[in-house]
């Protein structure tokens, strides 16, 4: 059948005109493909229905014309009732099977969202810190919400859309054929103008959704980031409401404008096809009734070729439509992709191993680092800037060696921005560094399981982040496995046992988006109480007072005694008690270390540390506050 080559032959060059002129889309076919294949027997399943619907969208047409023909020549009652009831059933049976093939095309269409979205939620979760320091949240979310969903959508409307699709065309074809050639090859003369704006339409539509969901991501990402306690707050302080009122407006109306660029490029694609099989119905009236005056054909064979003829252009317009959406699904799966495609910097080796048991040493050897340019960890379309930047990040740390036996700890004390937290940072692996090792228990982190270099080292940071979740929820995050018991020890140890039981809730209270309901030092005591539970043999502490005032700083101190008892420690340390109680100081300045001894010793040389020493922890106040 000539026919079906046309059809298929279409679709094919339409894909393969698409897959030339943007050559990753043929492999981004075969990636759903991949996708796809745990549903195969659901597709064949879904395909199946399809078929059967074809079959009978094409029957009630040819039924109908039998009825004419019963009419115009006198036939009996019988057989137009009979007719009647046969057309009466085959509606039902669509009906039925359409309530069937939407709920299986549901279901596959909800199983490849899931797919998609657990597969870039384990990937995303495995990008490495620069990934999140440096991307929009608000724009991995849409990719994760908008784009899934998309891609989703074009997926299982194109399966259900091409393939039923091309079933009706070629078995109304055939119909069409066997009633009037005649009639069936003037009704597709008109084909060429369908196909053609088709084309051009479908490259069109791909760009403005490629368009549009980059607007709505700018979009999310802006009430995200103003939307959240600390962004709230930074612009009621120094923001101008109107002027961010206007930007948020600015962008919501480009959302809203190339939503009616959409709408209006979508109605004069489908009116103009509308008005082609109007237009081609015109024509198989026309010689339908002209053969039949002649007697050449009969009147029913006229009904039942204008009847089909509209369940010809159907198909043919949703297959046209259908090419939009194979554009947008493809769009929409490149940016899942595209996610998908960013290799995580720091990965697990296969043959990687644990922390040797007993006490461990850390040990940096000739560390050199610089954070890694952009290009390297995150996507242009996350960040919202047109190119990364591909410039090598300039070295932080140059050249650094130290030890911190099993049970000591370390003092790092320096200028801000001198590296100290680049130094924390490396330790849990957060970044890998460009030449030297980091040791944990005399083996090379790189070398370690993930999983064991977090049961071994414990960060507490400044901003001691809280989920927003139970207090319980917060704390078994560093023991999962933790009794009620465990945890209560853990709160009176961090001196939050008091304040944990006046909450209304207890254990199960919530605490606000990023802790926001406790004060500085609570939270603080907070993470430290995580780090009492987690039990880790290495404590990275980065040991901010700026935000606590005496009462909690004396408590948060207290706390921070018992979390380093018998453990490997590494303290940024900012008071003169923790620093004086290290058994080794580290004067870091511009990524080296200059100086190193006990207190004492190094304020007899008379060096960097007692310069800073007079100048940032030689005040009589805070030295007696020690
Ligand atoms: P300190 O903790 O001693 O104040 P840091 O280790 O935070 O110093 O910073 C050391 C240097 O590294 C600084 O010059 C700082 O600008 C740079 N730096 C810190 N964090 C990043 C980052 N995420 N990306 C790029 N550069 C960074």
């Amino acid at each position: 059948m000539s026919m079906e080559t046309t059809a298929w032959t279409q679709l094919y060059s339409v894909m393969h005109a698409e897959a030339e002129r943007r050559p990753f889309a043929r492999a981004t076919l075969r990636r759903i493909g991949a996708f796809a294949r745990p549903h195969r027997r659901r597709i064949v399943r879904f395909l199946l229905l399809g078929v059967a619907t074809a079959l009978l969208a094409v029957a009630t047409p040819v039924l109908a014309g039998k009825v004419v023909d019963a009419i115009v020549s006198d036939g009996d009652e019988g057989t137009v009732v009979r007719l009647a009831l046969l057309i009466a059933l085959i509606a039902l049976a669509e009906a039925v099977l359409g309530i069937l093939s939407r709920r299986l095309s549901a279901t596959l269409g909800e199983g490849l969202i899931l797919d998609l979205r657990t597969a870039v939620f384990d990937h995303v979760q495995r990008m490495p810190v620069a990934f999140f320091t440096r991307t929009r949240t608000g724009a991995l979310v849409s990719r994760l919400n908008n784009d899934v969903i998309g891609a989703q959508r074009a997926f299982s409307n194109t399966l259900s859309g091409v393939v039923s699709n091309v079933v009706t065309l070629l078995l109304t074809l055939a119909v069409m054929l066997t009633l009037s050639w005649q009639i069936t090859l003037l009704a597709l003369v008109l084909l060429p103008v369908f196909v053609l704006p088709a084309r051009r339409m479908g490259r069109r539509m791909a760009r403005m959704q490629r368009e549009a969901a980059a607007l709505n991501a700018a979009m999310g990402t802006r009430m995200t980031e103003r939307f959240s306690a600390p962004g709230a707050t930074l612009i009621k302080l120094f923001g101008r409401p109107e002027e961010e009122s206007a930007e948020f407006a600015d962008r919501a109306r480009r959302v809203a404008d190339i939503g009616v660029r959409t709408a209006t490029a979508q109605a004069a694609f489908i009116t103009a096809l509308t008005l082609v099989s109007a237009l081609a119905l015109a024509l198989v009236y026309g010689l339908g009734g002209f053969l039949a005056l002649r007697g050449t054909l009969d009147p029913g064979a006229v009904v039942a070729l204008a009847l089909l003829l509209t369940r010809l252009y159907a198909p043919l317009t949703a297959l046209a439509g259908a090419r939009v959406e194979v554009m947008s699904a493809l769009v929409s799966f490149e940016r899942v992709f595209e996610v998908l495609d960013l290799a995580p910097l720091i990965d697990e080796k296969p043959d990687a191993r644990p922390v040797p048991d007993g006490p461990v040493a850390v040990e940096f050897d000739d560390v050199r680092f610089g954070y890694p340019s952009a290009d390297k960890v995150s996507l242009a379309s996350l960040e919202e800037v047109a190119s990364l930047d591909t410039r090598g990040g300039e070295e932080v740390l140059h050249g650094l060696s130290f030890r911190a036996e099993p049970g000591q700890t370390i003092a790092l004390v320096g200028s801000s921005g001198a590296g100290k937290s680049t130094i924390a940072q490396l330790l849990p692996r957060l970044y890998d560094t460009d030449g030297g090792t980091v040791r944990v228990g005399g083996v090379d982190v790189r070398d370690l399981s993930a999983r064991s270099l977090r049961d071994t080292v414990g960060m507490v940071t400044q901003d001691g982040h809280l989920f927003h979740d139970t207090v319980r929820a917060n704390l078994l995050l560093a023991r999962p496995d933790a009794t009620e018991d465990a945890l209560w020890a853990a709160l009176r140890r961090a001196r939050l046992a008091d304040l944990v039981r006046s909450l209304p809730d207890g254990l199960d209270t919530v605490v606000g988006e990023r802790g926001y309901r406790l004060s500085g030092g609570e939270r603080q005591r907070m993470t430290i109480a995580r780090l009492l539970l987690a039990r880790q043999r290495v404590v990275i502490l980065d040991e901010a007072t700026a935000h606590l005032d005496n009462t909690s700083e004396a408590a948060v101190q207290e706390a921070l005694a018992e979390a380093l008892q018998d453990r490997t420690a590494v303290v940024i340390a900012h008071r003169l008690s923790t620093i004086r109680a290290a058994d080794r100081i580290l004067v870091v300045e511009a990524g080296r270390i200059v100086e190193s001894g006990t207190h004492e010793e190094l304020l007899a040389a008379d060096g960097r540390y007692a310069q800073l020493h007079r100048t940032q922890f030689g005040r009589p106040a805070l030295d007696k506050a020690a």
